[in-house]
């Protein structure tokens, strides 16, 4: 059969025909993902590949359980794709068990409290206004409605995580299980440490490890793998692959951990993200990636750099990694201010609260900044000097439409020498 015979599955054309006011829509994103200035920390530029899984007729394939013993008939093909995937992520993490299932960051962190946890036990975790996430205790969440979650933070003289509280907390609460992994949390975390108060209280040592999984992939940073029972993460951080979670554990937990996603706490899974997350671990395996994330942390470094010398701090005197907080009180702006003036001037960001921060969640002193889609688009050390100065001026400036204009051509000026998702030249 011709591959043109094939029927792979995204169809544009068919969409456009259809259904033209949500064609509008995608092809609008996708404009702005190309044009405006992609710095929120979380996101990334997934590559043409991974995107063709998610578009795919596996999408339309229920396969509830596991490869080879599914409760569904006709899974022998997306068998092939998990099996694969499974294999890449142990060969590339080092891991002795991985689960492809999460359907997201935050499921993959219900289905780690499932395995190891009984609702009403102690949970230790790092407090959401130092940088930890929802999941890690936040009392809207179910972690912090169905656990009783105590949070360490960071010490106010130096703002990296105080190890001394984490041990005192954990000798005084004896929790079943420490969360280390944050969502703005700039440095590294010492997971010897870590492990060395698991293992002196007996808890189980969970590391979410979302944002920073594809610096470890990478081996721009140490893995916490050799040193965890259980590793969460989301697939489409600074991994670059398809909107997911994963779970990495050691063998004595995988019959846990498997149960606990399926029938814990999902039915099935959704089998053209699994395949995605394969193709992305693919990806990671190779040089070309190990180059980006070492270029991810050089350009955060660099960022974090020039945000400084235009006036502003970084949080804990900068970053090891690929994302910065940046203490803005010095431009007499707030976070909340900041991060709508930069939307307007087309640089996309969040504020973010810095620790002990004097505003409200709602409001902040702080934005968080982030390069790992900038480095996907082939920004190097000049490009952030430049980015550094155009968000000190649409902090400034960027509630005058007019300079906001003109801040935002600039910004297409450079993005249009790193397009991503180049049009057809046709
Ligand atoms: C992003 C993130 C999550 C949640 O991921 P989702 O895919 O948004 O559910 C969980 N934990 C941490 C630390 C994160 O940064």
């Amino acid at each position: 059969m011709a591959r043109s015979e094939k029927y792979y599955g995204p169809d544009f054309n068919s969409l456009e025909r259809q259904d033209p006011e949500i064609a509008a829509v995608v092809i609008s994103e996708l404009e702005r993902q190309r044009h405006d200035l992609q710095l929120i920390a979380s996101e990334n530029f997934t590559s043409s590949a991974v995107l063709a899984t998610m578009g795919s007729t596996l999408s339309n394939k229920y396969a509830e359980g596991y490869p080879g013993k599914r409760y569904y008939g006709g899974c022998e093909e997306v068998d092939k794709v998990e099996v694969i995937g499974i294999q890449r992520a142990k060969e590339l993490f080092g891991a002795e068990h991985a689960n492809l299932q999460p359907h997201s960051g935050a499921s993959a962190n219900v289905a780690v409290y499932q395995a190891f946890t009984k609702p009403g036990d102690t949970v230790l975790a790092m407090s959401l206004p130092h940088g930890g996430h929802l999941t890690h205790g936040s009392k809207v969440n179910f972690s912090g409605k169905w656990f009783n979650v105590v949070s360490y933070g960071v010490r106010q003289d130096n703002e990296l995580i105080d190890y001394d509280q984490l041990r005192d907390l954990a000798i005084e609460h004896k929790p079943k299980m420490i969360c280390s992994g944050a969502t703005a949390y700039p440095s590294l975390i010492d997971f010897e440490k870590v492990r060395q108060i698991c293992d002196e209280v007996g808890a189980i040592m969970w590391v979410d490890a979302a944002h920073f999984i594809g610096l470890v992939a990478g081996k721009a940073i140490p893995s916490p793998v050799p040193y965890a029972d259980v590793v969460s993460f989301t697939t489409h951080k600074v991994l670059r692959g398809p909107r997911g979670g994963m779970i990495l554990s050691k063998e004595k937990h995988a019959a846990a951990v498997d149960k606990a996603v399926f029938p814990g706490i999902q039915g099935g899974p959704i089998m053209s993200a699994v395949a995605g997350k394969a193709v992305v671990l693919k990806e990671c395996a190779t040089p070309a990636y190990q180059e980006y994330a070492k270029k991810v942390i050089e350009n955060c470094k660099a960022l974090a750099n020039d945000l400084q010398s235009e006036g502003m701090r970084a949080v804990s005197g900068g970053t090891q990694t690929h994302l910065a907080l940046i203490d803005i009180r010095s431009t007499g702006v707030n976070g909340k201010v900041a991060d709508e003036r930069c939307g307007k001037s087309g640089i996309s960001l969040n504020k973010n609260s810095i620790p002990f921060d004097p505003e409200s969640p709602a409001v902040t002193s702080g934005i968080r900044v982030g390069t790992a889609a900038i480095t996907t688009q082939g920004m190097g050390k000049d490009e952030m000097k430049v980015i550094a100065g155009l968000i000190a001026r649409a902090i400034k400036d960027g509630d005058d439409e007019s300079k906001a204009k003109e801040i935002k051509s600039e910004i297409h000026q450079l993005t249009k020498k790193f397009s991503v998702y180049p049009e057809p030249s046709v």
